[in-house]
């Protein structure tokens, strides 16, 4: 799906910083053509970088609610994308099955082409978009998982790391609890336990 596309045109890394694949006009010319827009060099510029931008991060925090990935700021990323939505107009296409055209051509063409994808997949397909849990990471993927269930854009990478982490969070709050009951009981006798972690 293009909206799919477009958002993992940005993905962050576990280890920190992402991945910045849209960072100039010609890369967005390349996203375009790549799509099915035919868009001139000349005719992409600064600001229509800056309006992929917002419909991509707008996109993205649309999706989170999919999979508990909100943050603090997916608010302002959707009010931004409520503000260019009138300039990606579309229109019916009297096509077999009915679809969905944009009005204008270009980048405005392809980007309302993306807020097209949402509305023709069907709410079963647009639900099992998600975004992945981790906030460092932020990928878009499809949820292929029997019952709907899945959280991570892949057990290998975000899964296993976040499980990793939630384990050492678990042995760090045993053991603290360890100490303090120790040093409750320090008084009649029983030595300390060795923490070995
Ligand atoms: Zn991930």
């Amino acid at each position: 799906m293009p909206a799919q596309d477009l958002i993992n045109t940005w993905f962050g890394r576990i280890d920190g910083g992402g991945e910045e694949h849209l960072a100039t006009p010609a890369d967005l010319v390349a996203w375009c053509r790549a799509h099915g827009s035919a868009v001139e060099d000349a005719d992409v510029t600064g600001p229509q970088l800056a309006l992929a931008h917002t419909v991509r991060e707008g996109v993205r925090a649309w999706l989170a609610p999919h999979n508990d990935a909100v943050r603090p700021e997916d608010a302002r990323a959707l009010e931004r994308l409520a503000a260019v939505i009138p300039e990606l107009t579309l229109q019916v296409a009297v096509t077999e099955p009915p679809g969905l055209a944009p009005v204008a051509q270009g980048v405005r063409g392809a980007l309302a082409t993306v807020l097209a994808g949402p509305v023709l997949v069907g709410p079963k397909v647009w639900a099992r978009l998600k975004v992945c849990r981790d906030p460092r990471c932020r990928t878009a993927f499809h949820d292929y998982s029997r019952n709907g269930s899945g959280v991570w854009c892949s057990m290998a990478a975000c899964g296993a790391v976040n499980k990793q982490e939630a384990f050492v969070r678990r042995r760090r709050a045993q053991t603290q609890a360890r100490k303090r009951s120790s040093a409750a009981e320090i008084w009649s006798g029983p030595p300390a336990q060795e923490d070995r972690t």
